[in-house]
C-alpha cells in the first residue's frame, strides 16, 4: 500500500529540520519508568465518566494515568535506531538479532517470553536481470539500477543506501524465470484495466505486462494478468503516485526518489496467507514434509508467471519506447512523455532473468505473556510485525518501537502492583512481508482443538506502520468502534488536545480519507454527530488470521503521512527522523494508544463489545446487497437472512442491557460475548477460498487490501451467479442465527 497524498500544511514543521548531529539521550543507570513522557503534554486526569465495560471507571482511570506517563519518546527513538541498524529481511541473521532485542525488552518488562520458530517457504533473490530491446533489437536498458541518491543541496544525505546486505528489488513469491516477451502497458493492472485493454483490441496473451503500483494489492495485479494469459509482469512506481506534488524527493523531501523500488509479496493473499505449503496448519519445525503441499503444487496460492518491481528510473526507457495506440487519458502517469499501450509490429521486448533460492527457512515470532488473574483463559492479543524488506523504519519499525514502549508501560504497572483480569499476549511477528507468515502460523497453531479448550482469544489489536506522519487512522470490527473512539478521547495528541479531537478535526477538513489498509464500507458505522469514521478490516497486515480465519474481534491503528519510500531502501532511520516523526511524539502517542487498548480489554469488568451496532451494520449490508442484486437482475430471496439479522439486533440489544448493568459474576456473560465473532465464521469458508471463514469481512478477491462486506454474497452477485449467491445468503442467515444463539445464553 502506498501512502496517499497529504497536504503539506499537515506535515510537522519539524519535518523540515534536519536532525543530523543530534545526540541521543542515554539513560543508562536511570530507571526509564521514572522519566516522564516527553514532547507531548502530560496526560490530563480523566474526566470521561462512565466507560462501557466498566462498572465504575474510577480505579481504572488511575491505572490509565499511570500507564500514559510511561511510554517515552527518547526510548522509542533508541528502539527504532537499534531495530533499523541493518537490513533485516525475515529469516536473516539480522532479523534474528531483532528478535533477541525485542525478547530482551519483553523480559525486562516482566513478560513471560519465548521465541517461537516456524519453518516456512521463502523465496530469496540471488540475481535479478531486467533488460529491454527496441523493435530492431537494440538494447535500450539494462537493470535494475541500484537504489541511490546524491546528497541534497541542503546537505541532507542518506547513510544507509550502500549496505552490501540490501537485497535487490524483487517480488517475493514470484517464481524464478528466464523469459523474453513483448511489452504491453496496463495502467494499474486492475480487472477493469485488463477489460479495457481487451475492449481496445490489445491482447496481453504471451506478453510481459507493465503495470504501475497503486489502487490495489500488487499480488492481485499478477493474479489477474495470469488469468489473462500474460507471460510475466513488471510493476513500477509511477511519479504521479509518489505523494504531494509540492514536496521534494528524498533526501531533500519525503517523496520517493526516482531509483527507489517498492519490494513486496505477490502471493495470492486473498486466497490464503501464511506459509504457502501449510494452509490451516502451523508450520512448526517438526512438521513432516508429508503434511506440506509440495512446492510444485502451489498454483492456487502462488503465481506461476514471474513478476518483478521496477523504479521509475528503470521503467522510463521501456515506457518511452512503447509504440502502438495512445494510452487512455487517465492511464497517463507522471513521466514526461505520452504513454502508449505497445505495438506488435514495432514491439519493445523485455528479458527477465530472475534467479531465486526457494526453500524452507526459519523465522521467529517473539511471544510475551502476562497471565490474567480472574479470567486467565481469556486472551487479549496485541501484535506488530518485526521483519522488513530492508531497514523498515516506518514499516514496521515505528510499530515495534511503539509496541515496546507500550510494553514498557505495562511493565511499569506490574511493578506498581497492577494485575490484569485477563491474560495479555504480545506478539512480535516475523515474515509478515512475505504474506503475514509469522502471525498466520501462530494463529493457526492456536486454532487446534486442544488450544481452544484451554484458552480463548477475546480480541486482537494490530499495529504495523505505527507512524509515517501525523494523521491518525483506525479500522475495527463494528463491535469495537466506540471502544477505539473512547481510547482516542484519553490519549493526548502532540498537536494539542486529544487524538479524538485531532482525528475529528482532520476528518472534518477532509484529510483522513481511508483506514490504514482497509476501505470504507458503504454504511455509516454508527457514527453519531461529528465522531470520526473507522474503516473496515480488509487485509494487508497481521489482523487477517485472527479476524478472518479464527473469528477474533480486531482493530488496526496508524498515523499517516506521505510514505512513497514504502518498501524501499529509503524507509530508514534517516528518512524517518527527518520526515515521519522527528521527535518521536507520534510514536509515543501510538504507544499510549496501543497500550490503552490492551489495558482496557484486559481489565474490563465485562467485555466491551457493542453488538447492537454490529448487527445494525450487517442489516445495512444485507439491504445494500439486495439492492445490488435487483440492479443486476438477479432474483434472490433475502427474507431468511434479513429476519436472522433482525433477531441478531434484538439479541444484541438485550445483552447490551446486561453489559451496562453487569451481574456480580460476569463469567457467563463474558463467555457469550466472546463467542459471537467466532459464530460468524462459515464452517466451509468462502467459495474458492475456504481459509477465509468470516461471513462479514474478507479482502476482495480482485482487490486484496479493501474489505468486501458479506463477501460470499456480494462476490456471487458480482459474478452474476444466482445459485451461489442464494447458497451464500442462506449460509449467512445460519451464521447470524448462531451469533444470536451465542448472545442468548445469559438471558435464558
Ligand atoms: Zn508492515
Amino acid at each position: 500500500m502506498t501512502g496517499p497524498p497529504f497536504p503539506a500544511s499537515l506535515l510537522p514543521l519539524a519535518a523540515l529540520v534536519l536532525l543530523a548531529g543530534q545526540t541521543l539521550q542515554h539513560c543508562a543507570g536511570q530507571s526509564s519508568a521514572d522519566r516522564p513522557g516527553v514532547h507531548s503534554p502530560p496526560p490530563q486526569p480523566a474526566s470521561i465518566g462512565q466507560v462501557f465495560g466498566f462498572r465504575d471507571f474510577t480505579e481504572q482511570s488511575l491505572w490509565d494515568q499511570k500507564f500514559l506517563a510511561v511510554p517515552d519518546a527518547q526510548l522509542a527513538r533508541q528502539h527504532l535506531k537499534a531495530l533499523t541498524s541493518a537490513p533485516h529481511w525475515a529469516s536473516s541473521p539480522e532479523d534474528y538479532a531483532t528478535a533477541i532485542y525485542v525478547a530482551a525488552r519483553f523480559k525486562a518488562a516482566g513478560l513471560q517470553t519465548e521465541i517461537v520458530p516456524y519453518s516456512v517457504l521463502m523465496n530469496k533473490p540471488t540475481s535479478i536481470l531486467i533488460e529491454a530491446f527496441d523493435a530492431v533489437g537494440t538494447k535500450i536498458f539494462t537493470g535494475p539500477t541500484r537504489e541511490h541518491v546524491e546528497p541534497a543541496a541542503n546537505g541532507a544525505t542518506d547513510h544507509f543506501q550502500d549496505d552490501p546486505r540490501i537485497l535487490p528489488g524483487f517480488n517475493d513469491s514470484s517464481p524464478a524465470a528466464d523469459i523474453t516477451a513483448q511489452v504491453v502497458y496496463a495502467n494499474y493492472g486492475r480487472l477493469a484495466d485488463f477489460q479495457r485493454l481487451a475492449a481496445l483490441g490489445v491482447s496481453v496473451k504471451g506478453k510481459i505486462v507493465l503495470v504501475r503500483y497503486g489502487a490495489e494489492y500488487r499480488g492481485v495485479k499478477v493474479y489477474i494478468a495470469q488469468q489473462y494469459g500474460a507471460k510475466g509482469v513488471l510493476i513500477y512506481s509511477d511519479p504521479s503516485d509518489d505523494g504531494p506534488r509540492d514536496q521534494q524527493r528524498y533526501p531533500a523531501g519525503p517523496n520517493r526518489p526516482d531509483t527507489a523500488v517498492q519490494r513486496g509479496s505477490v502471493q495470492f493473499l486473498p486466497i490464503y496467507p501464511g506459509d504457502p505449503t501449510t494452509p490451516g496448519v502451523a508450520s512448526v519445525p517438526t512438521l513432516p514434509a508429508s503434511e506440506r503441499i509440495p512446492v510444485d503444487k502451489l498454483q492456487y496460492d502462488l503465481p506461476s508467471i514471474p513478476a518483478n518491481p521496477l523504479s521509475s528510473t528503470d521503467a522510463a526507457p521501456i515506457l518511452r519506447a512503447l509504440a502502438g495506440p495512445a494510452a487512455p487519458r487517465e492511464w497517463q502517469g507522471g513521466l514526461s512523455f505520452p504513454y502508449h499501450l505497445g505495438s506488435s509490429t514495432e514491439p519493445v521486448s523485455v528479458h527477465m532473468r530472475l534467479a531465486k533460492d526457494t526453500g524452507l527457512r526459519t523465522i521467529w515470532d517473539v511471544i510475551g505473556k502476562i497471565p490474567g488473574t480472574s479470567d486467565p483463559n481469556q486472551w487479549v492479543i496485541a501484535g506488530n510485525h518485526r521483519d522488513a524488506w530492508v531497514y523498515g523504519a516506518g514499516d514496521p519499525g515505528s510499530g515495534t518501537a511503539a509496541m515496546l514502549e507500550a510494553v514498557h508501560g505495562l511493565g511499569a504497572l506490574l511493578e506498581q502492583g497492577w494485575k490484569p483480569r485477563r491474560t495479555i499476549v504480545i506478539g512480535s511477528w516475523d515474515g509478515e512481508e512475505e504474506g503475514m507468515i509469522g502471525s498466520t502460523e501462530w494463529a493457526e497453531q492456536q486454532d487446534t482443538r486442544q488450544s481452544r479448550a484451554d484458552h480463548h482469544a477475546v480480541a486482537y489489536f494490530n499495529i504495523d506502520v505505527a507512524v509515517s506522519g501525523p494523521v491518525f487512522n483506525a479500522a475495527a470490527v463494528p463491535s469495537l468502534r466506540s471502544f477505539v473512539r473512547q481510547i482516542a478521547a484519553e490519549v493526548p495528541s502532540p498537536a494539542g488536545g486529544t487524538v479524538l479531537q485531532q482525528w475529528t478535526k482532520e476528518e472534518g477538513e477532509g484529510v483522513t480519507r481511508r483506514s490504514p489498509r482497509g476501505a470504507d464500507s458503504l454504511t455509516t458505522d454508527g457514527q453519531s454527530g461529528d465522531e470520526p469514521h473507522l474503516g473496515d478490516l480488509g487485509s494487508g497486515s497481521d489482523y487477517t488470521p485472527f479476524l478472518q480465519h479464527n473469528g477474533v474481534p480486531s482493530t488496526d491503528i496508524g498515523s499517516d503521512g506521505p510514505f512513497s519510500v514504502y518498501h524501499s531502501v529509503f524507509d530508514n532511520y534517516d528518512w524517518f527522523t527527518r520526515f515521519a516523526d522527528p521527535d518521536f511524539a507520534y510514536t509515543q502517542q501510538q504507544a499510549r494508544f496501543f497500550g490503552l487498548e490492551i489495558l482496557h480489554m484486559a481489565d474490563a469488568d465485562v467485555l466491551p463489545f457493542d453488538y447492537e451496532l454490529y448487527a445494525q451494520e450487517i442489516r445495512g449490508y444485507l439491504d445494500q446487497a439486495r439492492g445490488r442484486s435487483t440492479n443486476a437482475g438477479l432474483k434472490l430471496d433475502f427474507t431468511g437472512a434479513i429476519s436472522a439479522a433482525d433477531h441478531f439486533i434484538a439479541g444484541a440489544h438485550a445483552i447490551r442491557a446486561s453489559q451496562l448493568a453487569p451481574p456480580k459474576d460476569t463469567a457467563t456473560l463474558d463467555r457469550s460475548l466472546a463467542a459471537v465473532e467466532g459464530a460468524l465464521l462459515l464452517p466451509d469458508g468462502l467459495p474458492h477460498r475456504p481459509w477465509y471463514r468470516h461471513s462479514i469481512y474478507a479482502p476482495g478477491e480482485f482487490n486484496g487490501y479493501e474489505a468486501v462486506v458479506i463477501p460470499g454474497v456480494n462476490e456471487a452477485i458480482d459474478a452474476a451467479n444466482p445459485t451461489r449467491a442464494q447458497a451464500q445468503i442462506d449460509a449467512l442467515a445460519q451464521a447470524l442465527s448462531r451469533a444470536t444463539e451465542a448472545l442468548a445464553v445469559p438471558i435464558r
